[in-house]
């Protein structure tokens, strides 16, 4: 008889065996549908030998539905998301859903009906469908994206298409992608250009496992390399996947391929339509995608000859992922090349501290582009000391930054102001009585934002209009921000330079590749004087007329300091330095500190990045942190409190003894509530040679606690809070 061993797209459970009906095929890796209980789901032959599950007799074995017709999961992916959840200590079937993300990928349809509006207003107005067809805009999707984008109900989109307001679209999925053409535009590489991208294309043609980290300095030109290596795949016939660290950094990329390749490659993040993610994932799994670019979820899609990876400013903390699987999709690649037997590329003008040591001992290989393409130089950075220049009384821009924007506007150039931080005051106090306005679901202040009239808190998204009288005291017009954020920033600049065209970036901003394909064409259109911008801003972007870096507080990413702040500061600043100059005129950075002493600082200013990173390393060697020694945090969480802490010291009081290894807490973590849960860490400190996910598994495997309290480990954390 013919059984098959499923994984089920259901993190709550374990494999279940299945009877393959008489007539089907299903081998390892196909998708198939199955019955559960009264219900369907969607899962994946798996090889049994690989996963235990409990004996069940043939004759009590239910048949499979159904056997989709798609290419099965290769063994490559199948070994990738066993590690995965394995590693990250995470549910196998919770891994095998960012393999498959939307069950309306697999059905073979070639069209689906999408809405948008006709223009025609219907007869019959109200504000929900005012607000419905305002916000749809010129957005095409299915009925369900259509009200969640406009904020309706379902019923809202489909009374307006009744009422001829908004009509039915038939989209195909199956239009195959353009291919892009090795061939089209190969750049003339300057020499150390050459001698990398011979390397890459060398190891692409070796189709074996070579993990690279790619060095080079912001604007040496380290995507024309890996371009190289993508031309080498393309020629080969084989897929390149290229991560990039946040959506917003796609559209300039997509431009620059586009220059480079004839057409776009394949894209793939969370903006994506249905239909749109429908295509790319069957054009991935097919092979027609040849090259993929995408946020982190790209790396477990069913790829069917993946024949080179790249991770682009590889040293970004986004890549680590917070919620559910937490894993980094840096380490992951790796991995993921490891197992297709490919070369990976990490690619940053700021390596993290763990890549650099990689490559110390020899793991990876290390490539350098030193200087920057067509003879830029580097910025000049130079510190404003806060306490003997300070900025007028309530400002926060010293005079000597002032003088030098003005100046730059004279000359037209193009300014940047950078603040890692959202809205307008990342505080809000009553005057009257001290009352400091707090989320209701989270240890966090709520953030005004004064472009949409709100505070927000920026954890869990509750949202509130700033009331006129103070709720502790009644006091009217009594609310006070303080400290500023980007829109104050902004603010300010208005004042000093009326005539000045400024625009504050943010992911309030640009949430869409749209919104930051318009924010490029302005820059480059030279429409914008001033940006003030948060980290969205740092990278990837290179705008020849920005010559005027900024920095508003560099003090800011070392506050609360965690293991990587300093390393995080340094990168940070060092990426948003690199927008400077980076064309034909000299760019000049200005920090400003209440510390120009700091080691982060004088890195900076100096230009010493080798000794900066030294120090970092042997502190990191010298406490056995990370990638020295590891770390894994326990977070336990429940909407009670007692239950949180009670099971946060139950798994505390019942940690193995183990030699090299140290637990530290129960504590209530520094975000002690979040979305209305409370919360309670522990910390576990190893050496490297310890299983500590072995040990983690044995000792909370033995534990009970109550229903409602969640228990996450967090494996290589990059957040403490
Ligand atoms: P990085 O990613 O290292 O910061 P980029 O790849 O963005 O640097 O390169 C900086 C600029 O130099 C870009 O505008 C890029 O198009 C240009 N550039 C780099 N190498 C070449 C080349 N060989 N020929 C033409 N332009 C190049
Ligand atoms: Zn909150």
């Amino acid at each position: 008889m013919n059984r098959a061993r499923v994984l089920l797209l259901n993190a709550a459970l374990g494999p279940l065996d299945y009877r393959i009906p008489q007539g089907a095929e299903a081998e390892p890796g196909s998708v198939v549908l199955a019955p559960l209980g009264p219900r369907q789901e969607v899962g994946v032959v798996w090889d049994p030998e690989r996963l235990q599950t409990e004996e069940v007799g043939d004759n009590r074995l239910r048949p499979l539905l159904h056997v989709y017709d798609l290419p099965p999961l290769r063994p490559a992916l199948r070994r990738l998301i066993e590690w995965t959840a394995d590693y990250y200590l995470s549910p196998i079937g919770a891994v095998l859903r960012m393999t498959l993300p939307s069950s309306s990928a697999l059905d073979g349809a070639r069209t689906v009906t999408e809405y948008r509006a006709t223009g025609k207003v219907p007869d019959r107005m109200t504000p929900q469908r005012e607000q419905a067809l305002e916000r749809i805009g010129e957005r095409q999707g299915l009925v369900r994206e259509l009200a969640l984008a406009a904020d309706v109900s379902d019923g809202v989109i489909r009374g307006l298409v009744k009422a001829g307001a908004i009509e039915a679209v038939e989209v195909s999925i199956d239009d195959p992608f353009p291919r892009p053409d090795p061939d089209h535009h190969p750049p003339r590489l300057e020499a150390a250009q050459q001698t990398a991208s011979r390397q890459f294309i060398t190891a692409v043609q070796g189709a074996d496992f070579a993990p690279y980290l790619l060095d080079g300095v912001t604007g040496s030109g380290k995507t024309e390399v890996y371009f190289e290596a993508a031309a080498e795949a393309l020629r080969m016939g084989r897929q390149t996947l290229v991560l990039l660290p946040e959506i917003a950094l796609t559209e300039p990329f997509l431009k620059r391929f586009t220059a480079r390749f004839g057409c776009e490659p394949v894209a793939w993040h969370s903006g994506l339509r249905q239909s749109q993610r429908r295509r790319a994932w069957r054009a991935v799994a097919t092979g027609d995608a040849k090259v993929v670019v995408g946020a982190r979820s790209s790396l477990f899609l069913p790829y069917r000859d993946l024949g080179l990876i790249v991770v682009d400013e590889a040293h970004e903390t986004s890549f680590k992922q917070e919620e559910g699987v937490q894993y980094h999709a840096r380490d992951v690649a790796v991995m993921r090349a490891k197992l297709e037997k490919v070369p990976v590329i990490l690619a940053s003008a700021t390596p993290a501290i763990e890549s650099r040591q990689m490559a110390e001992i020899g793991v990876y290989k290390e490539v350098r582009l030193p200087a920057r393409f067509g003879g830029a130089r580097m910025p000049d950075i130079e510190a404003i000391d806060l306490i003997q220049d300070p900025p007028p009384r309530g400002r926060w821009l010293a005079p000597i930054l002032v003088r030098e924007m003005e100046a730059n506007l004279q000359r037209g150039e193009q300014t940047l102001l950078f603040l890692n931080r959202r809205g307008y005051a990342p505080l809000t106090l009553c005057r009257a009585c001290g009352h400091r306005f707090q989320c209701p679901n989270c240890t966090a202040w709520m953030v005004e934002h004064r472009l949409v009239h709100r505070l927000a808190c920026h954890h869990c998204g509750h949202m509130m209009p700033p009331p006129r009288a103070c709720p502790e005291c009644q006091e009217v017009d009594s609310l006070v921000p303080v400290g500023p954020g980007v829109e104050r920033i902004a603010d300010e600049v208005a004042a000093l330079f009326p005539d000045a065209r400024t625009a504050i970036v943010t992911s309030d901003t640009i949430w869409s590749p749209a919104k930051a394909a318009e924010f490029v064409g302005r820059m480059e259109a030279g429409a914008i004087d001033i940006v003030v911008g948060t980290q969205l801003v740092t990278k990837g972007y290179h705008f020849p007329n920005l010559t005027l870096v900024g920095v508003v507080d560099a003090d800011l990413g070392l506050s609360g300091g965690d293991l990587r702040a300093a390393e995080r500061s340094f990168q940070q600043i060092s990426q948003v330095s690199g927008r400077a100059g980076r064309g034909a005129k000299p760019g000049r950075v200005f920090v400003q500190t209440h510390e120009p002493a700091a080691p982060v600082i004088s890195a900076l200013v100096s230009g010493d990045a080798e000794g900066f990173y030294e120090a970092e390393t042997e502190a990191r060697r010298e406490a056995a942190m990370p990638p020295f020694g590891r770390l894994a945090g326990i977070i336990v969480s429940s909407e009670d409190s007692t239950e949180a802490t009670e099971t946060a010291r139950l798994i505390g009081r019942t940690s193995p003894r183990v030699e090299n290894m140290a637990v530290f807490g129960p504590a209530p973590a520094p975000l002690a509530m979040l979305r209305g849960r409370h919360r309670q860490r522990l910390l576990v400190h190893a050496a490297r040679s310890l299983d500590v996910q072995n040990i983690i598994r044995d000792w909370l495997g033995k534990l009970d606690w109550p229903r409602g309290v969640r228990v996450a480990v967090d494996v290589d954390p990059y957040s403490f809070l």
